[in-house]
């Protein structure tokens, strides 16, 4: 089964928004119209062409070659020359995307009704393309990674951030979702078929790397896990020195739990005194964590007298567990404190499987076809609250998008030409 994405070979393609065909039309006739507009553009978008490493980009670009594209229906496309180094690069008009014969608004209508929770066959059905035509589409843009595209929208590398995988199912396979979030973007999301420690550290190792590319000097502080096994060992091995705390609202939600064979009204009571505790340590600056511990222990003696020993002993060993994950986030102001946003990240990406289950088998292209959804996530001006209306999660992150345009925005960044 292939749990990578298929490896593409060096790619310079950039897409232009050239406003309409028209002016594109009549841009073909006039080289040195056409490679100037190319420029402005890039210059206005804020990017930067990948030329080769020992290139600075200062030489000129030359009309190299052009070619018809006979699959859509005869339009020229330009390739450009670095006189310097000698890349090329392949401008497509924002009519066109790469390899498909699909247009840029039938592709963008599509994606926007899969996003917005409408099945696979309905968004093809009211499209008028093919269901496999779509996933093939969403595969295409995961070609690129998402630590490339979220820093070529001005994104620092998170110091701080939530991991955790996700359950689905490949066929009747159980496989999993190792999920780096921070804020409201995705920075990693794997694809792996057993739940084990080496397969999780290869899948947050793939993040690693990039960002490490990125940025060599590149270090994590804290990372906020639910405490799953391989998880944490994962992230162990390749964060050595990045504090590991726990979620402190999973904290309140898995109490009720830990307490078994005792009457309701007992375990809310409990409940609520826990609440209390979470609320009152949160307050005190300074001394939190020593707060914590003494209170934990106070805790552990109180549900032993009012729920019974073998209760008290329960809640005792899971705080003996947990305790360490709950003292990271208190020392540590900028942690994060609860992992909501990546669970709702889950929840989104999980509707999108559901949908899609006629394309989870094994020869699919599981890893692109999640990354490509990713930065669906990551890019469609789509957020809950009033106050980020009209953003998306790069954006309301601090990064900034090439353009207003999303859907021109994920042609721009998911391509292959830029640094
Ligand atoms: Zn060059």
């Amino acid at each position: 089964m292939r749990n990578t994405a298929r490896q593409t070979r060096e790619n310079r393609t950039i897409t232009v928004d050239f406003q309409n065909e028209a002016t594109y039309g009549q841009l073909l006739g006039d080289g040195k119209v056409f490679v100037e507009l190319v420029l402005a553009f890039i210059l206005s978008i804020g990017l930067q062409l990948k030329h080769k490493a020992t290139c600075r980009g200062s030489g000129c670009l030359t009309r190299h070659s052009h070619y018809v594209r006979v699959r859509l229906g005869g339009v020229t496309i330009w390739r450009l020359q670095c006189t310097t180094c000698r890349v090329v690069f392949t401008v497509l008009p924002h009519f066109v995307l790469r390899y498909r014969r699909m247009r840029p608004d039938v592709a963008r209508d599509a994606l926007l009704a899969t996003h917005g929770g409408l099945s696979v066959e309905l968004c093809a059905v009211i499209c008028h393309i093919s269901p496999m035509a779509l996933y093939r589409l969403v595969c295409s843009f995961g070609h690129q990674g998402l630590v490339t595209v979220l820093t070529r929208c001005g994104l620092p590398l998170p110091t701080y951030f939530l991991a955790d995988k996700k359950h689905s199912r490949c066929l009747t396979a159980k496989v999993y979702l190792p999920t780096v979030v921070s804020g409201r973007v995705i920075w990693h999301l794997g694809y792996t078929e057993e739940a084990s420690a080496a397969a999780f550290t290869q899948s947050y190792g793939e993040f690693q790397r990039t960002a490490s590319q990125q940025e060599p000097s590149y270090r994590i502080r804290g990372v906020l896990i639910d405490s799953f096994d391989s998880t944490t060992r994962s992230m162990r091995t390749l964060f050595p020195g990045a504090c590991l705390g726990n979620c402190l609202r999973h904290a309140l939600t898995q109490l009720p739990k830990k307490l078994v064979a005792i009457a309701s009204p007992v375990r809310q009571a409990l409940r609520t005194q826990f609440h209390t505790l979470w609320y009152r340590v949160r307050q005190q600056k300074g001394l939190r964590v020593f707060a914590l511990g003494q209170r934990l222990r106070h805790f552990a003696d109180h549900v032993a007298t009012t729920a019974g020993t073998a209760n008290g002993a329960r809640v005792r060993r899971w705080f003996q567990d947990k305790k360490a994950g709950w003292y990271a986030v208190l020392a540590d102001p900028q942690m994060p404190v609860t992992s909501t946003l990546l669970d709702q990240a889950h929840n989104v990406i999980d509707r999108k499987l559901f949908m899609m289950k006629g394309f989870h088998h094994p020869k699919g292209s599981q890893q692109a076809f999640l990354r490509g959804l990713a930065h669906l996530y990551n890019l469609m001006p789509y957020q809950r609250r009033a106050q980020h209306a009209g953003q998306c999660g790069v954006e309301v992150e601090g990064g900034t998008v090439p353009t207003r345009d999303w859907f021109l925005n994920l042609q721009i960044l998911t391509s292959g030409g830029f640094r």
